[in-house]
């Protein structure tokens, strides 16, 4: 009898190591969410762990089938049916240990591209992501239509390139302010912005402007209007401020999660605070622009952003005075647009008098507006940007 008691005991001891240890790797997926997209759609999956998945279609009918291993699902997820998805079920996955997750189809699709990802920096939260886009022709034989596939994404290399300039500031958002003339940088931004927007429409490119007149717009609205005209580029322009009245030179920022330097991060900083006047919270970032943030898509814009930051510098370079460590690294909000290659510059430091000077005078933007100019022409004709347009 004692024996049974022990023996009870260890069988309990063990069924709970058990259970602990499932508990333990157990990714719990509390989100799923989808996004239209230019050509499909995209699923983003939230979960505590790192995703153990299979994604894959089935035919007849047609299905998009998750399985996600060792993973509860929170709550009863619903996902609205949308132009490729009319339907969603969550099953067991068969072991147990896991969920099939089921999508029925309007038509056949294809599966874009699949990833999951680390949590992003301050954040805890793995992400899995599937997109999905239509199928170009259900009816055709297969050869045929990979052939047709191919055709339609041939790039143009006649179509208009489009460029969205980005005057920083703006309406109640001065920015920075000229030490010796009292210069807003919102006007300088503006001005420099107008006279670029002339010198590259002359180049045959088509631009737009964030904004034309003295308006305050939030950073977030700025990416969205790039977005809205299909930017293939996007700059925006901003002018410094520091207490060092020395401190003289153009820079160039690309965006990263964690900024090259400290003088960097100060300046990202600054220029966010844009948000912070209107009386929004610049960290309350739109799912949609979260999401893009983190897709691979991303990462090949910076390549881009950088890229061109590269050509910018080289012009400049002849011209003016650019500071030494040109291209820097920061978290600016305005070059968060996931799809676009975004540059901002900053060009020069109103609080140098020799520059706020220069920066006043329509004759020196001409020349800073001929070097970027040159770098955007370099930019299009670079034989790795021109095959991936
Ligand atoms: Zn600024």
């Amino acid at each position: 009898m004692r024996r049974l008691v022990y023996l009870k005991a260890v069988i309990l001891f063990l069924v709970l190591c058990c259970y602990s240890s499932v508990a333990w790797a157990l990714n719990s997926v509390s989100n799923i969410r989808t996004g239209q997209q230019n050509d499909g759609i995209r699923i983003v999956f939230d979960g505590t762990e790192k995703f153990q998945y299979d994604a894959f279609l089935l035919g007849n009918p047609n299905r998009l089938v998750i399985d996600l291993k060792n993973t509860a699902i929170k709550g009863n997820p619903k996902v609205p049916a949308n132009a490729i998805i009319r339907d969603f079920r969550i099953g067991e996955l068969s072991g147990g240990k896991g969920k099939r997750l089921v999508f029925e189809l309007k038509g056949n699709a294809d599966i874009k591209r699949k990833f999951a990802l680390e949590p992003q920096a301050g954040k805890s939260n793995w992400r899995l992501v599937i997109d999905l886009v239509r199928h170009p022709d259900t009816a055709a034989p297969k050869a045929a239509s990979a052939a047709k596939a191919v055709a339609t994404y041939k790039p143009n290399p006649k179509r208009q390139k489009i460029v969205v300039l980005d005057p920083g500031h703006g309406g109640k958002d001065p920015g920075a302010i000229g030490r010796s003339f009292r210069t807003y940088e919102k006007n300088i931004t503006l001005s420099m912005g107008k006279e670029l927007k002339k010198q590259l429409e002359s180049r045959g490119f088509k631009v737009f402007m964030t904004r034309s007149t003295d308006i305050f717009i939030p950073l977030r609205q700025r990416v969205r209007i790039a977005r809205n005209y299909h930017a293939d580029l996007f700059i925006s322009l901003h002018a410094d401020s520091t207490v060092n009245r020395n401190a003289q030179g153009l820079s160039i920022y690309t965006l990263s999660e964690t900024a090259s330097d400290k003088e960097a991060a100060a300046l990202a900083e600054r220029e966010n605070k844009a948000d912070i006047i209107d009386g929004m919270d610049f960290s309350d970032n739109s799912p949609e622009i979260n999401d893009v943030l983190i897709s691979l898509s991303q990462n090949d814009s910076r390549n881009k952003s950088s890229k061109f930051a590269a050509y910018v510098v080289n012009e400049m370079k002849k011209q003016v005075k650019i500071q030494n460590n040109t291209h820097r690294f920061a978290g600016f909000a305005v070059l968060k647009a996931p799809d676009i290659p975004s540059v901002l510059v900053e060009l020069g430091y109103v609080s140098n008098y020799t520059e706020e000077k220069y920066l006043r005078d329509p004759s020196y933007r001409k020349k800073l507006g001929a070097a970027i100019t040159r770098s955007v022409v370099s930019y299009f004709a670079d034989p790795e940007i021109a095959s991936s347009l």
